[in-house]
């Protein structure tokens, strides 16, 4: 509890923002966070006319939190709906999608579940059991991220999606910026940005948190009773360096509040150095504006994958070669 009085009424606040410096009560904390997100939307243009958004939904706060705005803000005018991939990770993620069912089911939100059983034939503890002892397979999340992304492109496609809603917020945007300057992958660093750029047969992803620190998600998840999957790490989690990121930039964020909205600010200046300004992509923050980034306009394919016919750059794509490997159906 915050001694503090809301900015906006002067009642007791509930919530502080150390890069602010904000103080809330229940009911204005709220407000500006649904306008952060409103703010986002609209000046990158997240969503365009009457497109359905599909949210890919885990059960965790941030999906939730998204999807619960997305359907506050776009619900009238645009179909939203939930995507649910489970990767089979016992006590994880079937826990975690019994309570995204429960509160699509809740919010009148349909919804679709789809598997990596029933897609590839096999769970993540099959992965487990093959990449774990032999690291020349990959990391487990490597298998599970590409995967997923190939399972929630196809499905939201097939469900008639303009747009797929994900739950990244503002810490994993400044870990992934701060992580390719450090392996100095200038490609990966192009790609990040609120709005994945048009490429044929993938629907375009959007990140209407990717504005809102994680703190603030809890907070607002939690002032907002939206129920959501507290277990923060996952059993097989291998992303090591990611989470000596989150811990370096998380310590800095204490120490220096405001961290991770520069890092969003100088990514915005980079992109706009490289020419990729002027179409949007204005990463906001709460200390001010940032700056245009581009998405361009739509990059064509090479081709389709032969096993799977997904859109891929090679022969077969990276998910059927990843599922050919851990013996399964390639064709998911
Ligand atoms: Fe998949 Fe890794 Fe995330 Fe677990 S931590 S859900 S294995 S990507
Ligand atoms: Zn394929």
């Amino acid at each position: 509890m915050d001694r503090r009085k809301c900015v906006v009424c002067g009642k007791k606040a509930v919530v502080s923002l150390p890069y602010g410096p904000h103080a809330f009560c229940r009911r204005h904390f709220l407000e500006f966070f649904e306008k952060r997100v409103r703010k986002n939307a609209r000046e990158n243009r997240l969503v365009e006319g009457r497109e359905k958004i599909v949210v890919a939904y885990s059960g965790g706060k941030d999906s939730g939190v998204t999807l619960c705005l997305m359907k506050k803000i776009f619900g009238k005018s645009n179909p939203v709906e939930a995507l649910l991939i489970d990767e089979g990770i016992p006590k994880y993620r079937d826990s975690a999608l019994e309570i995204a069912e429960k509160n699509c089911r809740k919010w009148k939100i349909p919804f679709k579940r789809v598997s990596f059983e029933g897609e590839f034939g096999f769970t993540m503890v099959d992965v487990m059991r093959k990449t774990g002892p032999k690291k020349a397979l990959g990391s487990t999340c490597s298998y599970c991220g590409v995967l997923r992304r190939k399972l929630l492109n196809r499905h939201a496609r097939e469900m008639g999606a303009g747009k797929i809603a994900t739950g990244h917020n503002l810490d994993d945007e400044a870990q992934s910026v701060i992580m390719n300057v450090f392996d100095a992958d200038m490609a990966r660093f192009r790609r990040l940005g609120p709005k994945s750029e048009k490429r044929k047969g993938f629907v375009q992803r959007i990140k209407p948190l990717c504005t809102s620190p994680e703190k603030d998600i809890i907070a607002f998840a939690r002032l907002s009773n939206i129920r959501y999957f507290e277990q923060k790490c996952c059993p097989f989690r291998w992303q090591a360096k990611r989470n000596d990121f989150r811990e370096t930039l998380d310590a800095f964020e204490e120490k220096y509040p405001g961290t991770k909205y520069s890092i969003m600010r100088f990514f915005g200046q980079a992109k706009e150095a490289m020419g990729e300004g002027k179409n949007g992509n204005v990463l906001a923050s709460g200390r001010g504006e940032g700056k245009a980034l581009a998405n361009g306009g739509e990059k064509g394919l090479l081709g389709t994958c032969a096993e799977c016919g997904e859109p891929c750059s090679g022969k077969v794509c990276k998910a059927c070669k990843m599922a050919e490997r851990i013996g399964g159906k390639a064709d998911g």
